[in-house]
């Protein structure tokens, strides 16, 4: 069987830890398969010049993932409610598909976590878009709560999810006045990644007042939101678990495959040992 090539792009790509998960994924389905991260800095991004028209497909990460879009012949529902692409399938036409969604889903209910009661919302950028979306579409409350100077931002994807979901109950809060209590807090920000670790998004009183945390921040394994979360005794989980989960999105997406939940657990525990590894 002919060998299949796959990329990530992206720029910086630097320490990106895709190469690594997708070829597990081919590993275990059996396909043969190169997967390679290609640097392409905004101004060179096009489908010809740089041969991605040549490959099976590709994933998309920053900064790329909306610059893409008027280069695609058609983007799936998925990329069009989120209004980014993270996955691009070659073939008589090129598909944009975005996975942050099902990767997502996949972590919250893999980590035995509610996605359908309060949720609050840490960050109203790209990511913060695919997880308020999920938790719409699962119903219950959100609360998107930005820093001082990201209402505005926040209230675009406020009528983004009201576009979708006209019955969505979505409120807007800054983070120093969140209050109330939350089935679930998800940190959709920068903030506590590698290397600014040492920094939590929320305060340890509002950590408290959540039953379970989500952090998509995935390097460092355990930042300092999760570790304030497991020392309150509430259940926590990190980033990788979704990254995993939306990369084995694509390749469902790319050749129709499908893993076992022990599969995934393996690639999610030897990503964390790859990161400690390369960190
Ligand atoms: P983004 O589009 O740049 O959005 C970042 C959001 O965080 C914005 O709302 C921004 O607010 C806010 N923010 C940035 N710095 C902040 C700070 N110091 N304090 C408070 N808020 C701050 O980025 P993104 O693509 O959504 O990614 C967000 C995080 O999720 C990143 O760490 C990324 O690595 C992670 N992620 C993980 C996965 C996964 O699979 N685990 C997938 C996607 C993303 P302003 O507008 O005020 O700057």
């Amino acid at each position: 069987m002919e060998k299949k090539s796959y990329c990530v792009i992206g720029h910086p790509i630097g320490h990106t830890m895709s190469p690594f998960i997708h070829k597990r994924l081919f590993d275990i389905s059996g396909l043969s398969a190169d997967y390679t991260a290609m640097d392409i800095a905004p101004e060179s991004l096009d489908l010809t010049s740089n041969g991605l028209a040549g490959l099976d497909g590709f994933n998309v990460t920053i900064p790329h993932k909306q610059a893409v879009i008027p280069l695609i012949d058609r983007l799936d529902n998925s990329a069009l409610t989120c209004g980014a692409v993270n996955v691009v399938s070659l073939g008589k036409e090129s598909v944009g598909y975005n996975t942050d969604g099902d990767g997502f889903i996949g972590a919250i209910d893999r980590a035995g976590m509610r996605l359908g009661g309060r949720t609050l919302i840490c960050g109203a950028g790209g990511a913060a878009r695919a997880v308020a979306l999920s938790a719409a579409a699962a119903g219950g409350s959100l609360t998107i709560a930005v820093r001082d100077g990201g209402q505005e931002k926040a209230k675009k994807l406020c009528e983004q999810i009201k576009g979708t979901f006209p019955k969505a109950q979505i409120e807007i809060t800054t983070f120093e006045k969140i209050d109330g209590k939350y089935d679930l807090a998800v940190n959709a920000t920068p903030v506590g990644m590698y290397p600014n670790v040492g920094k939590s998004v929320l305060s340890e009183e509002q950590i408290d007042r959540c039953d379970a945390i989500y952090d998509l921040v995935y390097n460092p394994e355990e930042t300092e939101f999760i570790k304030i979360g497991r020392r309150l005794g509430k259940k926590c989980d990190s980033g990788m678990s979704m990254l995993v989960l939306q990369a084995a999105k694509a390749h469902e997406i790319w050749y129709g495959a499908s893993f076992e939940k022990k599969q995934i657990d393996h690639i999610i525990a030897d990503a964390k040992a790859e990161l400690r590894r390369i960190f």
